[in-house]
């Protein structure tokens, strides 16, 4: 089997946000979303109730959100990928978030 990674990868185009701009990322449903992400993550492990806990929030290029962490389960690096490209108006959310957080 193959060893899992131990440290995450952060791409070139990811910026990482904080938590009111992970909220302005997922809009008024955000809560539930991020509740819902959390309770979902992929990991080898196959526990049925691993949540991902200690994760940082990052966007990407095309303003989809990624969050970074650890399985709550097994204590190796997990990641939740959220499409929010797509939604009116992000661009312009995310433009604003990017530029704050590159100076
Ligand atoms: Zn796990």
């Amino acid at each position: 089997m193959v060893k899992k990674r131990t440290e995450h990868i952060i791409h070139a185009d990811e910026v990482e946000i904080g938590p009111l701009q992970l909220q302005l990322m997922l809009g008024s449903s955000y809560k539930k979303a991020i509740e819902l992400c959390v309770n979902s993550i992929f990991c080898n492990c196959g526990s049925k109730d691993k949540r991902l806990v200690n994760y940082k929030s990052y966007i990407n290029d095309v303003n989809d959100v990624i969050l970074k962490g650890w399985c709550s389960s097994c204590n190796t690096i997990a990641a939740r990928y959220i499409e929010t490209g797509e939604r009116e108006g992000i661009e312009a959310i995310a433009d604003r978030i990017r530029h704050t957080n590159q100076k």
